[in-house]
C-alpha cells in the first residue's frame, strides 16, 4: 500500500475522490510530502454501515479478548517507536521529549482500560429479585446493567497529536465499552493519526474483531465530520477541540430526527484566584510558577491558566512585579499549525483592543512567523462582570490579570464565570477561613477545583474530572479522562421477568464472570 492510497483505514482501502490533503510542518511552514485522500460521501457511508455491521459482534465479544485488543494497540504504537515520534513532531512542532511523555500517556490509558473492563464492574450490574407475595401487588424480577450505545464518531484536538487523537482517550472509552470507532482525522497532524490508525488496524485482525470495528477518515474541512454526525448509524460523538466546533457538531445531533448525544471538550480559562496572604508570603514563588504554566507548550494546553484573579493593594502590586520579571524572560514558540497561530493573533489583538484593557507584560524577544508571543493583560474587575468579550479564551500563551477593588467585587467576577475545567484557588489557611463562599462559588463554576497549585497537568486516574458545565464541555456529566469515561458511551437496560437462559452473563443467577453486582432489594418501596 502507497501512502497515496490511504483515505479511509479500515479493513480495506479505496482510492477515494481523488482530492488529496497533505500535512504541513509548522517550525519551517513547508507542505509534508505524504498525500491522504479525502473521504467521499459514499466512503463515510461505507464506513458508517460496517461500523453497524461489526456493532453486535462486537459488543457482545469476551471481555478479555477486548481487553487483550486494547492492550495490543498500546504495544502496537511502541512498536512504532522512533517513526510515529519523528512524524507527531515534524506535523506538530512539538518537541520530541513531548511527543514520547504524551505516547506514554495514551498507551497507560489503553492499558488502564484493559484492566478496568476484565473487572467487569463497569457495567453496574444491579439485581432486585423479585417478591411475588409483597402485597398489594407482586414485585417483578429486575436486573439493570450497562451496555454499549453504538457507532462513536471521534473527533480530535491538533493539540494532543496522540492522548486526544485517533487511539486518544475517546477512542479508547469507546472500544472498551464494546462501542466501533470511526475517527475524523485532524487535519494538523494527518501522518501521526494514519500510523495510529494502521496500529488499530493491525491490533484488531490479530485478535480477530470485526471488519468496521474501526474507521480512520481523512478531512481538511468540515464535510466529513459533519457526514458522520448526521449518520443515521452513529449512536455518540466524543470531541477535543475549539468552542465552535463543538457547538456546531452539538446542533448537528440535536437536529436529526433522532438526536445523539455529544460529548464535547471544548474551550476553558481556567481561572485562579489569587489570594492575598498567599500573596504577601510568597509572590515571588507563585509568580514564577505562573510564568511557567501560562507559557507551558506555548500555551496550548485546554487547562491553560487564561485569567487571573486578585484583590488590589500591596500584595498585588508585589506579585505584578515578580510576574514581569519572570515573564519578559519567556520565549515565543512554534504554535500548531498555521489556524492556530492566526487565531491567536487576532484574538489576543482583540483582547487588547477592549476598552480598558492594557498590556500588563509581554516576553522580551518578538515572535517569528508561525510563533505566539507570551503576554499577560490587565483589566479591572467591574469591566469584566460587565464585558462578556473579556471572558473568551485566547488559546496560546497569554493570560489577562483581572484586578478586583475589594473581595466583594471578586466574588461577583467569580460569580459572572462561564463554565471551565478547571478553577484554582492560591491561598493559606487564613485567607481560605476568610474566603470560603469564594471557594463555593468556584465550585458551582468548574469540574476540578484546585488548591496552591497550577491547572496544566492531568492526572490520569480514576478520580480525575476533565469536563465541567457549558462551554467548557456540552455535558459537565461526565469526564473524558479516566476509566469513568467509559460512561458516555454505555446506557442502562432493565430487564424484567427475563429467562435465565436470555440474560446477560452478568445478570444471570450464576455469574461466571464473578463480577461485583448490586443486590437492591434493601431500596425497594414496600407499598404502592
Ligand atoms: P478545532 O478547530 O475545533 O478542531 C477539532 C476537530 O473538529 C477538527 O477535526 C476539525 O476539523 C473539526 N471541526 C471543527 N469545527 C467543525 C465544524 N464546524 N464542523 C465539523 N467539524 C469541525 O480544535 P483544535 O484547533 O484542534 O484545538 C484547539 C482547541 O481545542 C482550543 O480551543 C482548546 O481549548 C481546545 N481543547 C480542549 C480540550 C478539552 O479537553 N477541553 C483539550 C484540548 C484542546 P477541521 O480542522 O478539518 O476543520
Amino acid at each position: 500500500m502507497s501512502i497515496e492510497r490511504r483515505n479511509r483505514i479500515g479493513f480495506e482501502f479505496s482510492e477515494g475522490s481523488g482530492s488529496t490533503m497533505q500535512g504541513v510542518n509548522p517550525v519551517t511552514n513547508t507542505m509534508i510530502p505524504d498525500k491522504f485522500f479525502i473521504a467521499t460521501p459514499e466512503d463515510v457511508d461505507k464506513a458508517m454501515r460496517k461500523a453497524q455491521a461489526a456493532f453486535h459482534a462486537y459488543s457482545t465479544s469476551n471481555w478479555n479478548q477486548r481487553a487483550a485488543f486494547l492492550e495490543t494497540i498500546a504495544d502496537e504504537m511502541e512498536a512504532l517507536g522512533d517513526v510515529l515520534v519523528k512524524k507527531a513532531s515534524e506535523e506538530t512542532g512539538l518537541p520530541e521529549a513531548r511527543i514520547i511523555g504524551e505516547r506514554g500517556r495514551t498507551t497507560s490509558q489503553l492499558r488502564m482500560f484493559a484492566s478496568y473492563i476484565r473487572t467487569g464492574n463497569w457495567v453496574e450490574a444491579t439485581i432486585d429479585t423479585a417478591i411475588p407475595d409483597r402485597t398489594p401487588v407482586p414485585k417483578p424480577d429486575l436486573r439493570k446493567m450497562m451496555v454499549p450505545l453504538g457507532p462513536v464518531v471521534v473527533f480530535g484536538a491538533s493539540n494532543f497529536p496522540l492522548a486526544y487523537s485517533v487511539a486518544g482517550g475517546d477512542t479508547a472509552a469507546a472500544l472498551a465499552a464494546g462501542c466501533p470507532v470511526l475517527v475524523k482525522a485532524h487535519p494538523g497532524h494527518p501522518g501521526t493519526s494514519a500510523l495510529v490508525g494502521e496500529a488499530i488496524i493491525k491490533a484488531a485482525k490479530k485478535h480477530n474483531m470485526p471488519d468496521g470495528v474501526f474507521s480512520l477518515l481523512f478531512d481538511n474541512g468540515f464535510a466529513v465530520g459533519q457526514a458522520l454526525v448526521g449518520h443515521p448509524h452513529a449512536t455518540a460523538v466524543g470531541f477535543t477541540g475549539s468552542v465552535g466546533g463543538g457547538r456546531a457538531l452539538f446542533d448537528i445531533a440535536a437536529k436529526r430526527p433522532n438526536p445523539i448525544p455529544v460529548f464535547a471538550e471544548m474551550g476553558s480559562t481556567n481561572p485562579v484566584i489569587l489570594l492575598p496572604q498567599a500573596l504577601k508570603v510568597r509572590a515571588k514563588a507563585v509568580a514564577e510558577e505562573y510564568a511557567g504554566s501560562i507559557t507551558l507548550g506555548v500555551g496550548q494546553f485546554c487547562t491553560n491558566p487564561g485569567l487571573l484573579f486578585g484583590i488590589k493593594g500591596e500584595e498585588l502590586e508585589v506579585f505584578k512585579k515578580h510576574l514581569k520579571n519572570a515573564f519578559v524572560q519567556t520565549n515565543p514558540g512554534t504554535m500548531l499549525h498555521e489556524g492556530i497561530e492566526k487565531a491567536f493573533v487576532q484574538k489576543s489583538g482583540k483582547m487588547l483592543s477592549e476598552p480598558d484593557v492594557a498590556v500588563l507584560v509581554e516576553s522580551d524577544a518578538q515572535a517569528s512567523t508561525g510563533q505566539g508571543r507570551p503576554t499577560v493583560a490587565a483589566a479591572k474587575g467591574s469591566e469584566f462582570i460587565t464585558n462578556p468579550a473579556l471572558h473568551e479564551e485566547v488559546f496560546g500563551p497569554f493570560s489577562m490579570l483581572i484586578e478586583c477593588e475589594n473581595a466583594k467585587e471578586l466574588k461577583e467576577c467569580v460569580k459572572a464565570l462561564h463554565g471551565q475545567l478547571t478553577g484554582t484557588l492560591i491561598g493559606e489557611p487564613s485567607d481560605f477561613k476568610v474566603h470560603v463562599s469564594i471557594a463555593y462559588q468556584l465550585q458551582q463554576k468548574v469540574g476540578r477545583l484546585i488548591f496552591n497549585g497550577v491547572p496544566t497537568g492531568v492526572e490520569v486516574c480514576p478520580s480525575m474530572m476533565h469536563g465541567g458545565p457549558y462551554p467548557a464541555t456540552t455535558d459537565s456529566r461526565f469526564t473524558a479522562v479516566g476509566i469513568h469515561s467509559i460512561k458516555r458511551f454505555l446506557r442502562p437496560v432493565a430487564f424484567q421477568n427475563t429467562p435465565q437462559e436470555l440474560l446477560p452473563d452478568p445478570l444471570k443467577n450464576e455469574n461466571p464472570n464473578k463480577i461485583l453486582r448490586l443486590i437492591d432489594n434493601e431500596y425497594t418501596t414496600k407499598s404502592i
